[in-house]
């Protein structure tokens, strides 16, 4: 498609909009649930989440619905629908149904967990983040089977709804390793990103992945006079600041040993639709940085470009000797730089992990102890080909059902696009109608209910021309 107008055709629009009304009242009643899984005492919440997902899956018409229920993993649904014909692809949607905290309450306009409309917008704590966007999906099924007149989707849909996701996904591996067969798939349909901006509907197709690691310097025994003996011995602190210093170059490249070795870029389709996408810097900065003045980083890269493409290393904190009042005068005996990565296809975590052991060693001076601790095996990176045909056929649903070519879009952030991958052996694409300022894990969390509705139209779109493009 060149043209940036494209023709929505009539049917599977129609059918969303004749469930609208059904849609938001059930996705209102579903955000009064309170599923905060990183806090216990609402652990009873994400239960009562999972049986009224369950509950409105089975009133929906879906033939096989379950809570699997693992403690100490939180409940997760999973639903089938198989298609007529048994040579269908199946495709797994991933969503999670679990939300953030609240905190703080007194900064929301409207009660978390009210489900309040004004005009377009639905607020509420998961109107956006996740089970605006499941809820889309359950409708864009609806929508697709009054579109069609079928009694079954085109392809097997399966549903897959973590109940653990803000809180990191712990047990998503497990569930993936025990429910095997259930979750078997020829593609994965992941459904937690948003689009760029309301006026240019996006297409996502990866995200970063990330390590995390702890470097500590390690010096003496204990912390030392600074008159006595500083001067006359290493300082463990001087030394992480000088390996902190040359962690990046002058072009703000990542001076680990080979850590571009393996770096993918993106097609330049894509670069240019990164660039084709509408960004104020201003307001970039205003909305997501924080209030930070400038924008900052590697060379040669665009800000959008910085943030979804491109690895990074991040200082996260860093720690050593005497912070407390006033002043004591000592060389510390420790201290210790907390580190992040960001990585893009297709670094492997435990490779840059080689390379930061080799270069934190080619940093520590004489008389210092260096101590790499990992967290975790790190987060791969994921990005599908935007040439394959699933890909193919999600921008089209997208873009017929915005009314315009959508453009593609990565996101910065990690997630369990990348493990679903790797465990399922299938691509990932994503499909997303929220908005980056939906304000997801802040105070007055939003949807914008027009573009949900898009979003479910997609979806239908999706599920009818599948079949076509993957035979
Ligand atoms: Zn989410």
């Amino acid at each position: 498609m060149t043209a940036d107008r494209v023709d929505p055709g009539p049917s599977e629009r129609a059918a969303v909009a004749a469930l609208a009304d059904e849609f938001l009242k059930s996705l209102r009643e579903w955000i009064t649930i309170p599923s905060i899984s990183t806090d216990p005492a609402h652990h009873g919440d994400v239960a009562a989440s999972a049986r009224w997902l369950a509950d409105a899956l089975r009133a929906d018409g879906w033939p096989e619905v379950a809570v699997w229920d693992h403690g100490p993993a939180l409940p997760a649904v999973y639903a089938c629908w198989p298609a007529d014909d048994p040579a269908a692809p199946t495709v797994l949607v991933y969503g999670h149904h679990d939300v953030q905290p609240v905190d703080p309450p007194e900064a929301w306009e409207h009660p978390p967990f009210a489900g309040v409309v004004v005009g377009e917008e639905l607020f509420g704590r998961g109107a956006s983040d996740d089970k605006g966007q499941v809820a889309m999906q359950m409708l864009g099924v609806r929508a697709h089977l009054a579109a069609t007149g079928a009694r079954a989707p085109a392809v097997t849909l399966k549903f897959f709804v973590e109940g653990e996701e803000e809180s990191g996904s712990p047990h998503l591996a497990d569930l993936l390793d025990r429910h095997a067969a259930d979750l078997a798939c020829d593609l994965v349909v992941f459904t937690d990103t948003p689009l760029h901006a309301r006026d240019a509907p996006t297409v996502n197709t990866g995200q970063r992945g990330v390590l995390g690691a702890e470097v500590t310097f390690t010096g003496g025994a204990s912390d030392v006079h600074s008159g006595r003996v500083g001067g006359g011995v290493p300082n463990p602190a001087t030394a992480l600041a000088r390996l902190v210093a040359a962690l990046h170059d002058d072009d703000g490249r990542v001076r680990l040993p080979g850590f571009y070795a393996d770096v993918a870029e993106p097609t330049a389709a894509e670069r240019a639709d990164y660039a084709a996408l509408p960004f104020d810097e201003a307001d970039w900065l205003a909305a997501n940085a924080g209030g930070a003045r400038a924008v900052a980083g590697e060379a040669g890269w665009s800000t959008l470009e910085r943030v979804w493409v491109r690895p990074t290393a991040e200082v996260n904190g860093i720690s050593g000797g005497y912070t407390g009042p006033g002043l004591k005068t000592i060389v510390p005996r420790e201290a210790s730089v907390k580190l992040s990565f960001r990585l893009v296809p297709n670094q492997v975590p435990a490779a840059v992990a080689d390379g930061l052991r080799e270069f934190v060693a080619a940093h520590t001076p004489d008389g210092i102890t260096a101590r790499v601790a990992l967290r975790g095996d790190g987060t791969p990176p994921y990005a599908v080909d935007v040439a394959h045909p699933a890909a193919v056929a999600v921008h089209v649903a997208v873009s017929e059902a915005f009314g315009q070519r959508a453009r593609y879009s990565r996101t910065g952030g990690s997630g369990p696009a990348a493990v679903l991958h790797a465990t399922l052996g299938v691509p990932v694409v994503y499909l997303g109608a929220t908005l980056p300022d939906d304000r997801i894990h802040a105070p007055n969390e939003r949807v914008v209910l027009p573009l949900l509705l898009r979003g479910a139209e997609a979806a239908a779109r999706l599920w009818r021309s599948l079949p076509e493009r993957l035979s």
